[in-house]
């Protein structure tokens, strides 16, 4: 069957790879992102070509999904494009590092409106029509910081912890019908949220993963590609970390 896919955050980093995976996999896929044309738009470019030869729909469509209406209106025009959405991958999100005593209360609230809330009012849009068709897979990106906290980070900590919990939940009262529930915490990866780690940072953090080395958006996506294939249909409820074991 045919999969058609949101991807959140699908302009740039983890989504952008996910979006490319999925559109040569010959998926319909509606890309979200908050407000960089430039990057959605060279996206588009770059695969346009190839979702016309596999006869596949892309459609980027501009939303901040931290808004329940703003995701509302996203989560409907995607519907409109792709006809319906089997796969939904929550992948917007920001970072913040800061002083715990320095998080403002706008600070906090955007943070988990954006990297929690966001999932939340995405889900409840798709998950009605999941549940009519009696098939559904969401993928929530979460992080290695959801499950060992990060210094700095108490916020972005808190909100990837939540959809630590929210997957869980969710797959308990969604599996009768047929819908997976599953999240990917990735480890450091190369993309441009990390761009402000100095070279120093980077040697450290390369040292605490066994492996040896930074993550690739694209090592993010070939888990995803597997959680929303026929071969992951028997997995829910899982947290699947792709951080190069990091400690
Ligand atoms: P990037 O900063 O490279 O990309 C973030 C994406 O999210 C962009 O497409 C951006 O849109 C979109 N976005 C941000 N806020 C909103 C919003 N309010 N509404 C709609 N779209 C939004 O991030 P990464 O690819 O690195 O991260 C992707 C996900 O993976 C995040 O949830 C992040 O927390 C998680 N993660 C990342 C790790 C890493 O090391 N990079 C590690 C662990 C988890 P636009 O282009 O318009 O700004």
């Amino acid at each position: 069957m045919k999969r058609k896919v949101l991807v959140s955050g699908g302009s740039r980093g983890i989504g952008a790879a996910c979006v490319r995976r999925f559109v040569k996999a010959g998926y319909d896929v509606a890309a979200v992102y908050h407000s960089n044309d430039a990057a959605a738009a060279a996206l588009g470019g770059e695969l346009s070509g190839i979702a016309l030869g596999a006869g596949s729909a892309l459609a980027f469509i501009k939303a901040d999904v931290s808004d329940p209406g703003e995701a509302r209106r996203a989560a409907g025009e995607a519907e409109a494009e792709l006809g319906r959405i089997d796969v939904l991958v929550n992948c917007a999100g920001i970072a913040d590092i800061r002083l715990f005593t320095d998080i403002s209360d706008d600070g906090w609230r955007r943070m988990i409106d954006t990297d929690l809330s966001s999932a939340f009012y995405l889900s409840r849009e798709a998950v009605p029509g999941m549940i009519r068709r009696r098939f559904g897979r969401i993928i929530n990106i979460g992080s290695v910081w959801g499950r060992l906290g990060a210094s700095c980070e108490v916020h972005y900590s808190a909100a990837k912890a939540g959809l630590r919990g929210m997957t869980s939940a969710l797959a308990k009262e969604l599996g009768p019908s047929g819908i997976t529930v599953n999240c990917v915490e990735p480890g450091v990866i190369d993309t441009e949220m990390n761009l402000h780690l100095s070279a120093g940072d980077i040697a450290s953090l390369c040292e605490a993963t066994p492996l040896c080395r930074l993550g690739t958006p694209q090592d993010v996506a070939q888990a995803c590609a597997f959680l929303l294939s026929d071969s992951a249909s028997f997995i829910t409820g899982q947290v699947l970390g792709v951080d190069g074991g990091y400690i």
